[in-house]
């Protein structure tokens, strides 16, 4: 089983589009215990996303959870993975030899050059020339370690750029999304400003793939892959079953957006997960009404319950925002796939075709 365990709701910094309600509330070791038993009661893996807050404030509570884990997985022979998503700010040679002797794939989340446009710690300082260091150990530790890039309307104009420097700097794993939520206020004009920042990327993108120095970036990725392996709804995120969130009282959630909120509350790490709720929630997942005639429907996250939640407080209801984006996107990288295609077929084929 999947579990994110949110170890703390605190964190060292003040992002302007923060979703989370930053408090000092920890994770207690009775419930990460119970929550790495969990983890390993159902299914043939364990996997644990340690996750906040900023994860890295509470560092002893990761070092339990691996040193309980490896107990678990060699006394019942059952694999289990790691990862984490950081500010980056607290990681250190120490932690970072833990996360490479265990294997905690990081996620870094660093908008590179336009870190400071919103990234700031809580005195308002920007944290870019702190996290830049980090990113460069980081890097030394796990060369394949994400770039996780959140851009809001005031980061767009320096979303290419950003996102060449982070390649430069050795990213060849990037994700993107654009920020959402009540922080976050999108004008046409900041849409309009995106789709040419995206155009440049995508130039950026095609280009490196032609000078076979391909990187991974998930706005257009995602879009390619999904067009050429065909739609596979398994492989969606489904509210309440991939990848469920532990709150730090150890109740359980469908999603993290849903946390606090008992209508989305599957149980709990001491008494598990109600298969009953987790079947009404299945029931209630439905393709938004505007979406049904839509040729795109297959390839658009329109279904994301968590997303929709957070923009339209619906989770069947898609957002304008989201429609857009998703829109563009898809235009994007298929014009993109389009030119890759013919430059070289082969090495289109080899690099996305294989999912
Ligand atoms: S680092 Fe993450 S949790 Fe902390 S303020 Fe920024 S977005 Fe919020
Ligand atoms: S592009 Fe818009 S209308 Fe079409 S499926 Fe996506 S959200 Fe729905």
């Amino acid at each position: 089983m999947n579990l994110t365990l949110h170890l703390t709701e605190a964190c060292n910094m003040d992002c302007a589009y923060c979703t989370r309600v930053k408090q000092p509330v920890r994770m207690t070791e009775a419930v990460l215990d119970a929550a790495c038993d969990l983890a390993f009661s159902q299914g043939k893996t364990a996997g644990l996303c340690f996750f906040g807050g900023e994860p890295l404030l509470e560092r002893p509570l990761i070092e339990r959870a691996v040193a309980r884990c490896k107990q678990i997985s060699a006394e019942t022979g059952k694999p289990v993975s790691y990862k984490m998503t950081t500010n980056g700010t607290l990681l250190d040679a120490d932690f970072l030899s833990l996360a490479k002797r265990e294997d905690i794939g990081i996620g870094l989340s660093f908008e590179g050059t336009a870190q400071d446009c919103c990234r700031t710690f809580r005195d308002g300082s920007g944290s870019f020339s702190v996290v830049s260091e980090k990113a460069k150990l980081l890097l030394d530790y796990q060369p394949d370690a994400h770039a996780m890039m959140t851009v809001a309307p005031q980061a767009v104009p320096q979303y290419a750029e950003a996102v060449r420097y982070l390649y430069d700097l050795g990213f060849r794993r990037i994700t993107g999304t654009i920020a959402y939520g009540k922080k976050v206020h999108w004008t046409d004009s900041d849409l309009e400003l995106l789709e040419a920042q995206l155009r440049e990327i995508a130039a950026y993108y095609a280009e490196r793939f032609l000078h076979g120095r391909p990187f991974y970036f998930s706005p257009f990725d995602a879009k390619i892959r999904d067009c050429i392996t065909g739609f596979n709804p398994g492989e969606r995120c489904h509210l309440g079953f991939r990848q469920m969130p532990v709150a730090p009282d150890g109740r359980i959630y469908a999603c993290t957006q849903f946390i606090g909120d008992a209508d989305f509350c599957l149980g709990d790490v001491f008494g598990g997960i109600s298969k009953e709720r987790q079947r009404e929630l299945a029931k209630r997942e439905a393709v938004p009404e505007t979406c049904r005639e839509c040729a795109l429907r297959k390839r658009c996250t329109n279904s994301c319950g968590c997303l929709n939640r957070l923009e339209t407080g619906n989770e069947n209801t898609v957002s304008p925002l989201q429609c857009t984006y998703e829109q563009m996107l898809i235009a994007i990288a298929d014009e993109t796939a389009d030119r890759l295609f013919t430059a070289d077929e082969a090495a289109f084929r080899r690099r996305y075709a294989q999912g």
